[in-house]
């Protein structure tokens, strides 16, 4: 991340999305507290820095059930097999206990990254706008 001589922020898409910055800007953050903080998850209404708005249209964010169901998916099915080739296990109930261990601690990851990557992949039309991430950008919305 470095600053060119026209007050623009070069910000890659990746270390963005990794932080939960706002997809329009990659400056402002997506949440207002920390994913594994003691308060509730909060986003943002807008972008602090941008003033774009995460959720597009109401219930925009039902969409991101459906990936946060696929991380759930791929974590649950990744820790099966692995927990079968580590202990080689038959009782159902050490799967059970993990997995249901493992949903709960992962959620916090999941409903943040299944926000971040409904907006950074698989919403047209929102994308990087490096006029928005210049530090005098106007916010309009
Ligand atoms: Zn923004």
């Amino acid at each position: 991340m470095y600053t060119l001589a026209d007050n623009t922020m070069k910000i890659s898409q990746t270390y963005a999305a990794v932080n939960a910055k706002c997809p329009k800007c990659r400056r402002g953050d997506m949440f207002a507290n920390g994913m594994y903080s003691l308060s509730s998850q909060k986003m943002n209404e807008t972008c602090p820095h941008c003033g774009f708005k995460f959720e597009i249209e109401p219930g925009y964010f039902y969409v991101a059930m459906f990936v946060s169901y696929a991380f759930n998916i791929a974590q649950m099915v990744t820790l099966a097999v692995g927990l079968y080739i580590l202990t080689g296990s038959k009782n159902p109930w050490i799967y059970v206990a993990v997995l249901l261990s493992s949903a709960v601690v992962l959620s916090p990851f999941n409903f943040r990254y299944s926000r971040v990557v409904l907006l950074y992949w698989l919403t047209p039309g929102v994308h990087y706008d490096p006029n928005r991430s210049k530090d005098d950008y106007k916010r309009i919305g």
